[in-house]
């Protein structure tokens, strides 16, 4: 099935797991895509694997820090001008956020917020100015996190970008719907990805994560990206300022006792 001929999505974060598995789906479904990674090296590994050559038509890869407003606007309007038209944006950008209200630095606090909630901010701002005159549907995928739904000891600075990136995606929904640009967000559940990978190196750990799922099993980041590209498809019409949760059942309920 070739749900993306003819259109174009962005990715951010799109070096690395989830969103490398996007870039990955969105390429066999005929999209064309933008991505972008502060990671400059892995873009380019990625890349590889579509083309030899630097000049394919239906990849356009930039560096970017999506933190910064600047480079933000620029990547945007450079994947604009190459494309033409932009459909979906899918913001996978992220880093993690390890501390509690005892510990936490402030400067660890705003770097954590700058890159998992500015950087969701700058990228739908940037887009949303971008498509708001077309007139036809539109769509934004934000990733948030079991974390945006549940609290997370010793992880404070990432579960309040998290749950912030939840509370924009509602928002912004209501603000793009009379535009016609859908936004919604998906809430993972543990994905196995570079971020994640040191959480598996203890059997034990690997254990007691596996058992928190109620299938019994972290995800992959495939799972993630079926999801992100079905909400950026008019299969998802009616669907907007939605978070879901995509974590085979982790946040399901409270384990009994
Ligand atoms: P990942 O494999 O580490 O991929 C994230 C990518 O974002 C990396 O290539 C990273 O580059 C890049 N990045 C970091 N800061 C950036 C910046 N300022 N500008 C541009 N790119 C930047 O992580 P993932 O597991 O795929 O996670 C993707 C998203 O899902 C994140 O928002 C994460 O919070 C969320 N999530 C993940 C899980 C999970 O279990 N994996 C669960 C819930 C939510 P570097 O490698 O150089 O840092």
């Amino acid at each position: 099935m070739k749900r993306f001929e003819q259109k174009t999505v962005l990715v951010t974060g799109a070096a690395s797991g989830i969103g490398a598995a996007c870039v990955r789906r969105l390429w066999e479904e005929g999209a064309s895509v933008a991505l972008a990674d502060q990671d400059q090296t892995g873009l380019e590994k990625l890349i590889s694997e579509f083309s030899e050559t630097n000049d394919n038509p239906r990849i356009f890869g930039g560096r970017l820090d999506v933190s910064d407003s600047a480079q933000v606007q620029s990547f945007v309007a450079a994947a604009k001008g190459k494309f033409g038209h932009l459909h979906g944006l899918i913001n996978c950008a992220g880093i993690k956020g390890v501390g509690n209200v005892l510990d936490c630095e402030p400067e660890n606090w705003k770097k954590v917020m700058s890159v998992n909630l500015d950087g969701t901010f700058l990228m739908c701002q940037a887009f949303a100015r971008a498509v708001q005159h077309d007139r036809t549907s539109r769509a934004i995928v934000n990733i948030s996190s079991g974390a945006g739904i549940m609290g997370v000891p010793n992880r404070l600075p990432y579960v309040a970008s998290k749950f912030a990136v939840s509370g924009v995606t509602r928002t912004m929904g209501a603000e793009l719907g009379p535009y016609g640009i859908r936004v919604n967000a998906i809430a993972p559940g543990m994905v196995r990805t570079p971020f994640t990978a040191y959480m598996f190196e203890d059997p034990e750990k690997a254990r007691r994560i596996r058992a928190a799922h109620a299938i019994g099993r972290e995800g992959q980041p495939e799972e993630i990206a079926a999801v992100a590209t079905f909400l950026l498809t008019d299969d998802a019409s009616f669907m907007t300022g939605a978070v879901v949760s995509v974590d085979g059942g982790q946040t399901a309920c409270i384990p009994s006792v």
